[in-house]
């Protein structure tokens, strides 16, 4: 059987089960795997530590360039590390989630974490790439780019699934986080989240994870030639 040789890109808003997806996708394929995400959260610790404005563009870039910021690539395994702690934990929690948005809108945050994801790939002969602006400005030549996306309520429920909440007051909470994230990062001036104009985009609201996966990894394939035989 032909192998999978080449980029995937995942892009889309939160909730739709993006990283799960990726990571199993990537296990399937036997590639790399980046959370570019996760990028962006630890940038967010390095300035919620600095103590600064997260309105101050200049003060959040420069404490974001100066963090040794260090994200691993495989999908087993997840390692984050600003300045050489262990965020790992740290970076999903309400705290960084709140303040993810601002920091990662500041232009020369963005410069600066593209340089790293693409440095972090270019070695890498198969790897699957999530976030927001993978395909569209990160690696715009990618072999696959899938978009995925589903309905607000159902990324709602799936989000508030993951984290245990039942309470119908906290998942409405959940729902209004979700839908401010979305605003702020589709409405940002600097790579907006939007789908690659060649993603295909795949709406996981009626499917569940494994089909998911299914469908990410026939893209990928087929992308490279190796989906009809197999
Ligand atoms: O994917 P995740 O929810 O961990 O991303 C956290 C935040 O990081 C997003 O809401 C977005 O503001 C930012 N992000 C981004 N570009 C990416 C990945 C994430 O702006 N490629």
């Amino acid at each position: 059987m032909t192998a999978f040789v080449g980029q995937v890109t995942l892009d889309g808003p939160s909730g739709t089960g993006k990283s799960s997806v990726a990571r199993l996708v990537a296990a399937r394929l036997d590639a790399a795997y980046l959370d570019t995400g996760a990028m962006y959260r630890a940038a967010t610790v390095a300035v919620l530590d600095a103590g600064i404005d997260l309105e101050d563009a200049e003060a959040v870039a420069k404490t974001v360039i100066a963090a040794d910021i260090r994200v691993g690539t495989t999908a087993g395994t997840e390692t984050v590390t600003v300045d050489g702690v262990d965020v790992a934990q740290r970076i999903r929690g309400g705290e960084v989630t709140r303040a993810v948005s601002p920091v990662s809108a500041v232009p020369a945050v963005r410069r600066q974490l593209v340089d790293q994801q693409r440095a972090l790939v270019a070695g890498a002969t198969a790897v699957v790439v999530e976030g927001r602006d993978i395909g569209t400005v990160v690696l715009p030549a990618a072999t696959c780019k899938v978009y995925l996306t589903a309905a607000p309520e159902a990324r709602a429920q799936r989000r508030a699934g993951q984290l245990g909440l039942t309470d119908a007051a906290e998942v409405e909470a959940l729902a209004a986080d979700l839908r401010r994230r979305d605003e702020y990062d589709s409405s940002r001036a600097d790579s907006p989240l939007r789908p690659a104009e060649d993603a295909i985009v795949v709406d996981s609201t009626d499917l569940d994870r494994d089909a998911v996966v299914e469908a990410v990894v026939a893209l990928a394939l087929r992308a490279v030639g190796a989906g009809e035989r197999t």
